[in-house]
């Protein structure tokens, strides 16, 4: 476990986090009304009578969020809910035409569950999530584009959301960071979120207190709202626990409240103090039924559920010989693990690992490319791999190829056969080389019989690159040994 301690001269601290994260579920209309979710159209032209609070409109929920938010909750191991209810959260906002918001409040759809992460030291930890519930988005109001007004895009508004909440299991911000991303993984794998953080499809709260290391008790907390990158969420644990530290050891308190994250200072300041908090005065939405949901429909989608990023991992691990950290790496993003799987299969998966991890993703990240994007095939990668598994080429020489490969897209037989890169591994053709080199160096070869032996590393260097770097290594290391020592 990585411990994550604040010390000063006056004592030590520990930290406690939770989280509270927001993902707009993919479907195609929003969670009550007909309008698309599509993202960035024009401002308003997704707005259906309901979005837009009129008086009279009814709800419809929306079929496909519900198997998605079901989907979701298999997919974080959490219990699914066969009865859950809507409630009416009532606030004024002026992004929320009806005044209030259509959310679960009683009863969630999706009951505890727990996520595994993976942290930088190798070990895991699991995070028990509390509960995952459905819900509406607000609109978006804007206040950067009119000095004395502000506008209001409804786009947004009714927009399906998963609210995810977990326990306050987190004592460091790396856990909280490799949460996201885990989190982020899993809802690509599945295709319910695309976990876009940047646009908005995926937004953080983070609750922070700390306390005495050692103690149990649980202190007052703050929560940082819609921090949207999983940096700036470790930034915001950090400095808010920092500042805690900092006033407790002041003798001052620390009241519940809510603040703003500031990505440009990496501080968050104050929005409101726990007196203020909203009475959201609930009660249960008179417009829509109960969701009652069947052994045979969960059943159903349980069947369709695709292979996790952890078992994925699992499966590398045991049956592909990959390292833990490896198969962490690769399984994050389904298409990277889905083309590792297709270069591995009857190569050397160890190597393809390294390839890919190495070469193949920093050729992708300098031409700024996806993997659906990538002119080296997974077939082609295999077929690399294979060649030097063979011997027919170098490690060195295979680095050459692979840049043609990344510039024409081309199959390495094909690239190795007509530029003639084959490794040479004649016996005669080598020890010709190896006695032109000696032959035209008597004076290292004198000093090298003299006791300086670690000439041969130079001969060595010499044969391979007069053969164009063709020369197998191991046979010319043996061979200029031979005869060196002749
Ligand atoms: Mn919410």
């Amino acid at each position: 476990m990585s411990e994550y301690i604040i010390t000063t001269s006056k004592g030590k601290w520990e930290v406690i986090v939770g989280l509270e994260i927001h993902c707009q579920i993919i479907s195609k209309s929003k969670i009550f009304s007909s309008a698309s979710t599509e993202f960035g159209d024009d401002p308003n032209v997704n707005v259906s009578f309901v979005d837009a609070g009129m008086p009279g409109m009814l709800p419809t929920l929306n079929k496909e969020c519900v198997r998605q938010a079901v989907k979701t909750g298999l997919g974080l191991n959490a219990k699914i809910n066969k009865y859950s209810e809507f409630s009416r959260k009532n606030y004024f906002y002026a992004d929320m035409p009806t005044d209030y918001q259509i959310t679960q409040f009683r009863y969630p759809i999706v009951g505890e569950g727990e996520i595994t992460v993976d942290l930088s030291d190798g070990s895991s930890k699991k995070i028990g999530i509390e509960r995952m519930h459905i819900e509406q988005d607000a609109g978006k109001s804007i206040h950067d584009l009119n000095p004395t007004k502000s506008y209001i895009d409804l786009n947004r508004a009714g927009v399906g959301l998963m609210e995810i909440v977990t326990k306050p299991d987190f004592r460091s911000p790396e856990e909280a960071g490799a949460f996201l991303r885990k989190l982020r993984s899993i809802v690509r794998y599945l295709g319910t979120c695309d976990g876009n953080m940047d646009e908005g499809s995926m937004r953080c709260d983070v609750n922070v207190s700390v306390r005495p290391y050692g103690s149990t008790e649980l202190r007052p907390r703050s929560e940082m709202k819609n921090v949207n990158s999983v940096k700036f969420v470790m930034q915001a644990i950090e400095n808010e626990a920092k500042r805690h530290v900092e006033i407790y050891e002041n003798g001052g308190k620390i009241e519940q409240e809510t603040r703003q994250f500031d990505p440009t200072t990496g501080q968050s300041k104050l929005m409101r103090k726990k007196e203020f908090a909203h009475d959201y005065r609930y009660f249960p939405e008179p417009d829509l039924p109960p969701l009652v949901l069947s052994d045979e429909y969960i059943e159903g989608i349980k069947a369709e559920m695709i292979e996790l990023p952890d078992a994925k991992k699992q499966r590398f691990i045991t049956t592909m010989g990959l390292t833990p950290y490896d198969a962490a790496v690769l399984c994050e993003n389904k298409e990277h693990a889905e083309f590792f799987e297709k270069a591995a299969t009857g190569h050397d998966a160890k190597k393809v690992a390294n390839w890919m991890m190495s070469d193949f993703f920093a050729m992708l990240n300098k031409k700024r490319l996806d993997i659906a994007q990538s002119p080296v095939s997974a077939e082609n990668l295999g077929k690399l791999v294979e060649l030097i598994s063979k011997e027919v080429i170098s490690g060195k020489i295979a680095k050459d190829v692979f840049e043609i490969m990344a510039q024409t897209g081309e199959d390495p037989e094909k690239i190795v056969e007509e530029k003639g890169l084959k490794q040479v591994t004649d016996t005669g053709a080598i020890e010709k080389i190896i006695d032109d080199v000696i032959a035209s160096n008597p004076d290292n070869v004198s000093a090298y019989k003299n006791g300086k032996t670690n000439l041969a590393g130079w001969f060595v260097g010499q044969v391979i690159k007069l053969s164009q770097g063709k020369a197998n290594p191991g046979i010319v290391n043996k061979l200029v040994r031979e005869k060196l020592d002749k």
